[in-house]
């Protein structure tokens, strides 16, 4: 696993938002067709890297029971945010605790003080960067553990499994991995996304998510002959903000409480634009909050006259938990195999959407699971071998235990 795992790291798999081309960058192709000889060589069928980047491949089942058909995914690209390219992974064996210096020159540096969860992981291997790059485990330890299971199941023939599917995908970093997803090729009954973060994470539920635009017209005159005559937009948009709770914010909420959050003010006198995204793990809650922002353009509209504010709400994403809760199931799966793995499972809500969200909606329930990164998308992205290997062995009897439902 770790061999896999030091060799895909090494791949510059970058994604980039300004691109319009699928998958965004030819790095992400380039592994995509390593990852597709690799498990060809390991004896899997159905075998299919696709124009967009997308690799899918099958674990055939190895007893004639009827079971389910369970998949697993993992995204090829890494994040943006930080240089992807040249990665120099280093293992750091038996971690004794205290600082770990990445980059003795640049005088970088993996500290306590800034990082204390790091002493956690006392005694076990962790794989640290240079200092200079993120390492790639946010997702490459998922890629990495899911082709690993793969190869144990392969090694213990007496693990009795059903068809099992695995599909690697471009673009998640930048929002657009679920895009392309061939969702009926893919036919699994439900999946699971090997992309979370600490050991034990196991997540169903993301916010639902909306946007709302006010556009507001005002009305410009000379200020010097302006009395009775001027209406200031930016007053207007003023009025907007403070007919908002400031306290329903991302600075003042956590865990399951959502929020409006202002993203901006746009504008002079003329018109102006005031932006928000409206987030909350509850559908109901939600559609109260994107009913409020109705009220506050009919208040507005009220004040200063009708057809002065314009809201626009755009509804973005839904919380998967909808999708899943007629599945239990499946989230009870994840938790024994976790547990049979040594792993106390941590089921905690997602402030942020998933792409196992979209998929959910497009009709594959797809809970996520811990790949074991911390610290994703910087300099100080590390993970351990130990909890890397506890991964893979959650997938095994992920596939294991779905033979014996
Ligand atoms: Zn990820």
């Amino acid at each position: 696993m770790l061999e896999r795992f030091l060799k895909y790291v090494t791949f510059d798999t970058e994604s980039c938002d300004d691109a319009t081309t699928v998958p965004t960058t030819e790095g992400q192709f380039v592994f995509a067709r390593y990852l597709e000889q690799q498990l060809k060589e390991m004896g899997l069928e159905e075998v299919v890297l696709d124009e967009k980047g997308y690799l899918y491949a099958t674990l055939p089942a190895n007893c004639a029971k009827e079971i389910p058909v369970v998949g697993f995914i993992a995204h090829l690209d890494t994040s943006p945010d930080m240089s992807g390219k040249d990665v120099k992974p280093r293992v750091v064996e038996n971690y004794a605790g205290g600082d770990i210096v990445l980059c003795e020159k640049d005088n970088i540096v993996l500290s306590v003080a800034d990082f204390p969860e790091i002493e956690d992981y006392k005694g076990q291997d962790i794989v640290v960067t240079d200092g200079h790059t993120l390492l790639g485990a946010d997702d490459k330890a998922g890629i990495a553990e899911i082709v690993t299971a793969i190869a144990y199941l392969q090694a213990h023939p007496e693990i009795e499994h059903g068809k099992i599917r695995i599909a690697f995908n471009p673009d998640e970093e930048i929002g657009r991995g679920a895009h392309n997803f061939n969702v009926p090729l893919f036919g699994c009954d439900w999946a699971y996304t090997i992309d979370g973060g600490s050991e034990g994470e196991l997540e169903f539920e993301n916010f639902n998510a909306g946007s709302a635009t006010f556009a507001i017209q005002g009305r410009n005159v000379h200020p010097g002959y302006a009395k009775g005559k001027m209406l200031n937009s930016l007053r207007v948009a003023a009025d907007i903000v403070s007919a908002i709770p400031a306290s329903e914010s991302p600075e003042c909420t956590a865990g399951y409480e959502g929020f409006y959050h202002l993203m901006g003010i746009n504008g002079g006198v003329d018109h102006s634009d005031v932006s928000y995204i409206i987030r909350d793990h509850n559908r109901e809650i939600f559609e109260k909050r994107m009913a409020f922002m109705r009220e506050v353009e009919t208040a507005m509209n009220a004040k200063y006259g009708n057809g002065v504010v314009t809201l626009e709400l755009k509804e973005q994403y839904r919380n998967m938990r909808e999708q899943v809760e007629p599945k239990m199931h499946i989230i009870e799966l994840a938790k024994s195999a976790m547990e049979q793995a040594g792993v106390v499972p941590q089921i905690k809500p997602i402030r942020g959407g998933t792409d196992g969200a979209q998929l959910s909606f497009m009709g594959l329930s797809c809970p996520n699971l811990f790949a074991g990164g911390i610290n994703f998308h910087s300099r100080y992205e590390f993970v351990s071998v130990q909890v890397m290997e506890k991964a893979v062995m959650t997938i095994v009897n992920i596939a294991a235990g779905a033979a014996k439902r």
